[in-house]
């Protein structure tokens, strides 16, 4: 019997090239198996790309996920999809046709050279934040201690991201 704990997992997933919306979706389709199942999803949102600012907006969502995989093995999954979609590693914050980050492992810290969970990065990313805070507000982040929803109120990124209103 599989006595392995369901994780609740947070993944942020972006796209600027191509078909955005199509690309999300092939991403939420292709990560999920028997160890990995989509709990929640946020809406999608349009963002301005942050860092390199001459390139096409993104289109990101934040997904929860109940998750039996250890977390270098969700980041293998992560990276898996990322090469079967094409992605091709150019640029640091360039154009991509898909992205997926793990922001929260559960309550786990992790700090390996390849995998920082919490992301690193969370907390100056207005386009994570906001989506988080659409579906789990109260999750308490396990470095800061705070919840998502102040994590948002504080944040001092001021690029801006609009909900997709869906038809
Ligand atoms: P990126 O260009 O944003 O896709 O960054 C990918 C690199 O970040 C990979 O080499 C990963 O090993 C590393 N990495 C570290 N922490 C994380 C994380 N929490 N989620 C995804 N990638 C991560």
């Amino acid at each position: 019997m599989c006595v392995t704990n369901n994780h609740r997992v947070f993944l942020s997933i972006g796209s600027n090239l191509g078909a955005r919306r199509g690309n999300l979706k092939q991403a939420l389709t292709l990560l999920q198996g028997t160890k990995l199942v989509v709990k929640r999803s946020s809406s999608l949102y349009e963002t301005e790309p942050v860092g390199m600012r001459d390139q096409r907006e993104f289109m990101n969502l934040v997904c929860e996920f109940a998750c039996r995989l250890e977390p270098e093995q969700l980041l293998e999954c992560c990276q898996r999809v990322e090469s079967q979609m094409g992605r091709r590693r150019t640029h640091r914050n360039g154009p991509r046709i898909i992205d997926i980050d793990i922001v929260f492992f559960g309550r786990k810290v992790i700090e390996l050279d390849h995998l920082k969970v919490p992301h690193p990065r969370r907390l100056d990313r207005r386009f994570v934040l906001l989506p988080l805070t659409e579906i789990a507000p109260g999750f308490v982040d396990p470095v800061t201690g705070k919840k998502v929803s102040q994590m948002l109120e504080q944040c001092q990124d001021l690029s801006w991201v609009r909900r997709i209103e869906e038809d």
